[in-house]
């Protein structure tokens, strides 16, 4: 990737800033947004926009990594580094929007865009690889699609390229003009349109009018008929229209698919002929995916036969960095799909936000089609690998050996994938981060498989980046100045420990809050250096609370008195949280031991109350509004009462998951967000906005015939009474799927099927009815994703989503997504 280049003051004539630019030879390649992600500082830019916080209070960190021009809207910064370039716009994301799309008006390709509800990231990959020989592609780097990642995207488009494949994906109403206007498509690609509620819209055809103003004026519109049905043809977009079916008359009209091992064979009607594909895939996600690939290429003028050819092809696009633990208590990220810098960087800053181990290694290949010589390559990563805080690379390749001299680290270099293979022992991994990044055709798959722990067949995948969307969802509920508490107690509700708690760090919650001591000693050897409030805080270990600057919760007058006792004389100010009670009547102070309390409190300096709070018992159900009003009362009379009594103020909290979403009022200084962050909320209908962050998975042991007159499993409790086929899956009450999802009760997923449960669950496995289905060994089984949700799971066996996922077990292997 090698970027455009514009001089300082023609970006300020761009965007009609107020410049005050004090090195007017500077030249700009690289447009930076996060004062954490800087490649190469002389030549970026920093834009200043608000996101989470006011992106003002980073042009101090931007400007210690190195970088000295600046977009910003608030002149009170603008003399704050005078040798700096300062440009000072009316709004920064407009600013960065306008100098995205002066990039796009420069140069003559073509351009593809793409929208819709599933689907953009996969098929931008996958017409990038069928349309690679024939053009010089750019594209979104992994799925750059919003208000800001379409700009950057579109920034680095230049000369040479000759097609530009965009996504672009919107929450809100209103948002897609501006997209329109940057990346200005040729073409447009229209994947397909989910349920409106999902995505913030009030129904499906104002989603798809909004969505459609992507393609406004394209020459060409590529779309399925069934998802526009809501409009007539003329509100539909593209001088030229293409279309594809699998139930109606189209362009493309699908006539039948047959899977073969593992694959799609697809027949289908194109200008009144018949033609075939084959597609590699056998989940239905991909074959809609590929018949979209299809048609886009068919309407792009390729024949039947290229395109057959073409898209047997296709290879596998795992977007995702996973997160996995290693061999030597090592933690392991993979990244082997994409190898060019920008998405070192972004693996780069994922290896720093899990900061579990304090060494971080690299295991990265030789790089291609970068454009740049591999001097420059090379110099650029050493950069790169030093700003990040890597301690040690292991270079696999000819040309990264080659380049040995440019990296003042601990190195290793081998020529190749099996001359690493073969001097492994050596090299002795034990206790570090390691990222191992490769492009495709070294097959560093090979490498993961040596230095990760085998993970037996069950996995709960958690996706981080929904994690981190749930919370901004909660941060756009919360007034401005509110604090965040991240309930990270059980295991995360079961979905991990630091590598959740590293995440909810690097975004910056304010507290963290885990039921145990224990726990929050895992969170401080994992990396973790925010406050912790430790909810049990036993006497039996205070010595550990201290030790690791964890703050209890104070919860009655002798957990009180006894932890005044044990703190030195010499203490001044240790930090605790008070829980006064409310109703709830589990934990806490009541109202009548207020005086001893406050006595206890002004007889002693070692202690400081730093918050004070209470439990919510009804925040997600209207029918106990008036006694969530009345706890909230009480809570702040007596929050008022100890605030008069010691003299300071503190923190006041008392707002759960459901009392962000529907007490606005009770919001105070902080809330404590628990299940939703996990993606449940029982104070929303169908937990709208938030998305799934948990997919448990299993896979088929064996598949095997029942006759009518046999039965299934424990008690002889299952039978089929036709007779049938019986899959048995890896998984069982010890993993946590509860014996009550026994005798059909219980659901599965195999290869997009729904099927219920035969006969009692056993301890390790259980068994499904699989009749008639096209099931076979090592077929991937789906307990629970975001289809076959936990809150359908929970209402299954009359429980609660929380106990659903606490429940699996910790002998489940948790693997980490992060995009
Ligand atoms: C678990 C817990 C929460 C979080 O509750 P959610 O309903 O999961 O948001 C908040 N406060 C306390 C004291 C808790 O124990």
């Amino acid at each position: 990737m090698s970027n455009p280049s514009y001089s300082i003051s023609l970006i300020a004539g761009i965007l009609s800033a107020r410049s005050y630019i004090v090195n007017d030879q500077a030249i700009i390649t690289k447009l930076v947004i996060d004062s954490r992600s800087v490649i190469d500082p002389e030549e970026s830019l920093f834009f200043a926009l608000d996101g989470k916080r006011d992106g003002h209070e980073y042009l101090n960190h931007a400007y210690t990594n190195g970088i000295t021009n600046f977009v910003i809207s608030n002149r009170n910064y603008a003399d704050r580094f005078p040798d700096a370039n300062i440009l000072l716009v009316a709004d920064v994301l407009t600013a960065l929007q306008a100098l995205a799309r002066y990039n796009r008006e420069h140069h003559k390709l073509k351009t593809i865009a793409i929208t819709g509800s599933n689907g953009k990231t996969i098929v931008k990959e996958w017409l990038y690889q069928l349309l690679a020989a024939d053009f010089n592609i750019v594209r979104s780097p992994k799925s750059f699609n919003s208000q800001i990642g379409v700009p950057l995207s579109v920034w680095e488009i230049e000369e040479n390229h000759t097609l530009g494949i965009f996504e672009a994906g919107i929450s809100r109403a209103g948002e897609m003009d501006s997209l329109a206007k940057i990346i200005q498509p040729n073409i447009g690609v229209l994947t397909n349109i989910g349920e409106a509620h999902a995505e913030g819209f009030s129904s499906t055809k104002e989603k798809l009018l909004e969505k459609l103003k992507l393609f406004k004026n394209t020459e060409l519109f590529i779309y399925c008929p069934e998802y526009t049905e809501e409009l007539s043809l003329d509100q539909l977009p593209g001088k030229l229209k293409f279309s594809w079916s699998f139930k109606q008359k189209a362009d493309l009209q699908i006539l039948f698919i047959e899977p073969i091992d593992g694959r799609n064979y697809i027949r289908a009607i194109f200008k009144g002929e018949e033609i075939e594909c084959l597609i590699p895939f056998s989940d239905k996600a991909s074959l809609e995916n590929g018949v979209i690939c299809w048609a886009t290429l068919l309407a792009l003028g390729y024949s039947p036969q290229q395109t057959d050819s073409l898209l047997e092809k296709l290879t596998l696009v795992s977007m995702r960095l996973e997160l996995k633990n290693g061999i030597n208590q090592c933690s392991v990220i993979d990244d082997s799909y994409s190898a060019d810098i920008s998405s070192l960087a972004i693996a780069l800053d994922f290896l720093n936000l899990q900061n579990q181990h304090p060494k971080k290694t690299l295991i990265l290949s030789d790089l291609y089609e970068t454009g740049k010589s591999d001097e420059d390559l090379y110099a650029e990563i050493s950069a790169l690998l030093k700003q990040k805080n890597v301690n040690r690379l292991i270079g696999v390749g000819s040309h990264i050996s080659a380049a040995a001299n440019l990296f003042d680290m601990e190195t290793s270099f081998f020529e190749s994938t099996t001359a690493f293979i073969e001097s492994f022992p050596s090299l002795h991994f034990s206790n570090e981060t390691i990222l191992v990044k490769g492009a495709r055709r070294f097959e560093f798959a090979r490498i993961s498989k040596l230095i990760t722990q085998k993970i037996h067949d069950t996995v709960l995948e958690i996706d981080l980046n929904a994690l981190a969307g749930n919370l901004q969802f909660y941060r756009n509920k919360i007034q401005h100045g509110v604090k965040v508490m991240a309930m990270v107690k059980a295991f995360s509700y079961g979905s991990g420990s630091f590598e959740i708690a590293n995440l909810l760090q690097y975004h910056k919650v304010d507290y963290l809050a885990v039921a145990y001591t224990d726990e929050g000693v895992a969170l401080r050897k994992g990396g973790i250096s925010m406050p912790i409030m430790v909810m049990s805080p036993e006497p039996s270990a205070f010595d550990a609370i201290v030790k690791h600057k964890l703050e209890p919760e104070i919860y009655n007058l002798d957990i009180l008195k006894e932890f005044i006792g044990f703190l030195n004389e010499n203490v001044e100010g240790y930090p605790v949280h008070l829980k006064i009670e409310t109703g709830m009547h589990r934990l806490g102070f009541e109202e009548s031991e207020l005086s001893d309390l406050l006595e206890q409190l002004n007889g002693t300096k070692k202690i400081k109350v730093v918050s004070v709070f209470s439990h919510l018992v009804g925040s997600d159900d209207p029918m106990h509004d008036e006694f969530t009003a009345y706890q909230l009362a009480r809570f702040t009379a007596v929050a008022d009462k100890i605030r008069n009594g010691v003299g300071y103020s503190f923190i006041k909290h008392i707002s759960n998951t459901s009392g962000i979403s529907r007490h606005p009022e009770a919001q105070l200084d902080m809330v404590r967000l628990g299940i939703g962050l996990y993606g449940f909320d029982g104070g929303l209908a169908h937990n709208k906005g938030l998305q799934t962050v948990a997919v448990l998975k299993t896979t088929v042991t064996q598949v095997k015939p029942i006759k009518p007159n046999e039965t299934v499993g424990y008690s002889r409790r299952g039978a089929l009474p036709n007779g049938g086929m019986i899959a048995t899956v890896k998984i069982g009450y010890a993993d946590g799927y509860n014996r009550k999802f026994g005798n059909g009760v219980g659901k599965m997923l195999i290869n997009g099927q729904l099927v219920s449960t035969v006969g009692v669950i056993c301890m390790d496995m259980c068994m499904l009815n699989v009749t008639g289905l096209d099931v076979k060994t090592g077929d991937e089984v789906i307990v629970f994703n975001g289809e076959l949700t936990i809150a359908e799971l929970a209402k299954q066996i009359d429980t609660i989503p929380y106990e659903i996922l606490t429940n699996v077990s910790q002998r489940v292997k948790r693997v980490y997504f992060y995009e």
